[in-house]
């Protein structure tokens, strides 16, 4: 089944890609394994999925401590605490839900003792839901020259989680403006930063984001089926 739904959701990307002049290659597909036991991400791994996406730190650990890194990249989406900053390094290849200058602060402090530098990209709050995190848009423009100063971070594009609903044709305004954002930003022409990554669009709108410059689909229950604890529920 997990094949299928790869096989599916490789062709729904392309032809998102096509339909939007743009060449599939430029569109990668995380696979999000929250949730999943080990022996199903195992499974994703044989299948040919080479980017996974996890949620929590500790979570994510065990998994990696089991599948390794080797075949595969590991990327965190989801809410990063200030003393779980020391784990990432060992972890992750890109970090996609920087949602603060404070938390870009703690990573770059504890980069620079290890004398590395993590990919990034900022999490934006197109919505201005208040359940939501992330940067406010208006004021990413002029604070986005005090994240280029941190040389312990490589940022590389944004992200943004619009509202759920159930059609997928309402979350375009919201990738749509994030593109917008990142056109803003680009041309301030801040020599330190590239923001070519657009994380954008999860499994009921995925062709969508695609369709308005997603580098990044996210993508769970679509490729897994249901997670096992929740339900089926798409959390936000
Ligand atoms: C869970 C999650 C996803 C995947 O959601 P699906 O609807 O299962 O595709 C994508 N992005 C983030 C940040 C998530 O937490």
């Amino acid at each position: 089944m997990i094949s299928e739904n790869l096989q599916q959701v490789k062709r729904r990307i392309a032809e998102a890609a096509k339909r939007a002049g743009r060449n599939p290659s430029d569109i990668r597909l995380l696979a999000v394994t929250k949730e999943q036991s080990a022996v199903t991400v195992a499974e994703g791994v044989r299948l040919g999925m080479t980017l996974l996406g996890e949620n929590k730190v500790q979570e994510a650990q065990d998994k990696i401590e089991t599948l390794g890194r080797d075949e595969c990249e590991w990327h965190f989406i989801g809410r990063l605490q200030k003393n779980k900053v020391k784990f990432i390094f060992d972890l992750f290849d890109l970090i996609h839900s920087v949602d603060s200058l404070a938390l870009a602060e703690a990573i770059h402090k504890k980069a620079q003792t290890l004398g590395s530098c993590m990919p990034i990209l900022l999490q934006v709050n197109i919505s201005g839901e208040k359940s939501k995190l992330g940067i406010d848009p208006l004021k990413l423009p002029k604070e986005i020259h005090e994240f280029a100063k941190l040389e312990g971070v490589k940022i590389s594009g944004l992200m943004t989680i619009p509202p759920f609903d159930r059609n997928p044709e309402n979350s375009r305004p919201y990738y749509a403006r994030l593109r917008q954002l990142r056109n803003t930003c680009s041309n301030l022409n801040i020599r330190q930063i590239n923001l070519d990554e657009l994380s954008m669009g999860m499994s009921n709108d995925y062709e969508i984001a695609i369709e308005e410059g997603s580098t990044l689909v996210r993508v769970g229950t679509g490729l897994f089926g249901p997670r096992p604890s929740i339900g089926g529920q798409t959390a936000g």
